[in-house]
């Protein structure tokens, strides 16, 4: 028997056959396929870092600050910037908001329980709802509460996802706004009929492109006031451009991050990685600053992709997802040909490209209008699959 026949016998028979998370990491000129910032750290808060590190490393015979209290004090002052007070104890962190979420499932999901995503949302939502034992369903965009196509294919009204909470009765509720892969934005309304129609339900909204909404958006912190259900979820990997660190975090009421308590790993985060995050969160304007001109080639690339004979989805991220693209997997391969790293999503006659810097922007776009007219067309809309 081979290795690779022997130790599949043994993995957990939910595992098999499944594939693992696997965006391709390139050396290619222009990457814009996972939606990292294209700004490297500047040099003053490389240098905070720097020194932070320094001062901390001494002390690495010791276990880190197993509650992450100067951390967690510094996050609720990032996210009561934004306007709603937030407190320490309201704030909880790990290896990035994919832990976050991992402790989340591990605390409410588990065998028997169900999850439930409106697809196409983040493809680790179903992954590590599935590590934990927890059933995914896979709920749907663009749908009328009958179930009829609505006629923008990737929205979320209010009345069909109340239908199908209802009629999945979920332990965890996936939101994602602004959502990846499509960059659409969910209303506050939609958020709300949703907790209310899941009492059994923790719900948690996916905010890791917070930032980059447009001017106007409000963010799901305004609703946690009395709602111990829901949980905000925020990363410093997108516009804080910060993802080698692994910082994300979320907000919920204490009662809630206390729960959380139970299934860490003790001592989860590393001193060096609470001395990097807490250096960068001194610098938060500095770290922001490009948020501004990541947003505006955001807008570029929806002005021009239609002139192109694309069909871009309006955005709040720092990436824009689009159709009429004929074949895929082809036009992926003849944009990386180009020197040009996008994202295949999976949605049949689309990609999606991360907002760079103006060149890279520009590479992009001019990839594209040389691609011949054979890679334009695709079915519209009624015939895309749901
Ligand atoms: C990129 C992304 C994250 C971030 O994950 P980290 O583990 O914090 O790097 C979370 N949610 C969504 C929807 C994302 O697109």
């Amino acid at each position: 028997m081979s290795a690779a026949a022997e130790i599949g016998r043994l993995l957990r028979e939910d595992l098999r056959g499944r594939t693992a998370y696997g965006a391709p990491q390139l050396e290619v000129p222009v990457r814009l396929n996972t939606n990292e910032s294209s700004y490297p750290v500047p040099h003053e808060v490389v240098e905070a870092i720097v020194t932070a590190v320094r001062d901390i490393a001494r002390d690495l015979n010791r276990y880190p600050d197993r509650d992450f209290v100067a951390l967690r004090d510094d996050l609720a002052a990032y996210l009561s910037a934004e306007g709603t007070p937030v407190r320490a104890d309201q704030v909880w962190a790990g290896n990035g908001s994919n832990e976050v979420l991992l402790h989340l499932l591990q605390a409410f999901g588990g065998p028997g329980r169900v999850a439930l995503g409106f697809t196409p949302a983040y493809s680790m939502h179903p992954i590590i709802t599935t590590t934990t034992g927890t059933t995914w369903v896979d709920g749907m965009r663009g749908v009328a509460s009958d179930g009829s196509p609505t006629e923008t294919p990737f929205d979320l009204t209010a009345e069909a996802a109340v239908e199908q909470v209802r009629r999945h009765r979920p332990s965890v509720v996936f939101l994602c706004s602004p959502n990846n892969p499509t960059g659409t934005a969910l209303e506050p309304d939609v958020i709300e009929a949703v907790h209310d129609a899941a009492p059994d339900a923790v719900v948690v909204v996916d905010e890791a492109y917070a930032e980059f909404r447009r001017p106007g958006r409000p963010s799901a912190l305004e609703l946690l006031q009395g709602r111990p259900r829901l949980v905000v979820t925020r990363t410093m990997s997108k516009a804080f451009a910060l993802a080698g660190a692994r910082l994300g975090y979320l907000a919920a009421d204490p009662a809630l991050v206390e729960a959380l308590l139970l299934v860490r790993m003790p001592y989860h985060l590393s001193s060096p990685t609470q001395a990097v995050a807490r250096a960068a969160l001194a610098h938060a304007p500095r770290m922001l600053a490009t948020v501004e001109a990541i947003k505006a080639e955001r807008d570029r690339i929806l002005q021009s992709l239609p002139g192109l004979g694309f069909a871009p989805v309006r955005s709040d991220a720092n990436f824009v997802l689009f159709g009429g693209v004929r074949d895929a997997a082809a036009t992926w391969q003849a944009l990386l040909d180009a020197g040009v790293l996008v994202r295949d999503v999976g949605i049949a006659h689309h990609l999606r490209v991360t907002a760079g810097t103006p060149a890279e922007t520009t590479r992009f776009l001019d990839a594209l209008a040389a691609l011949p007219a054979d890679h334009r067309g695709g079915p519209t809309r009624t015939e895309l699959p749901s």
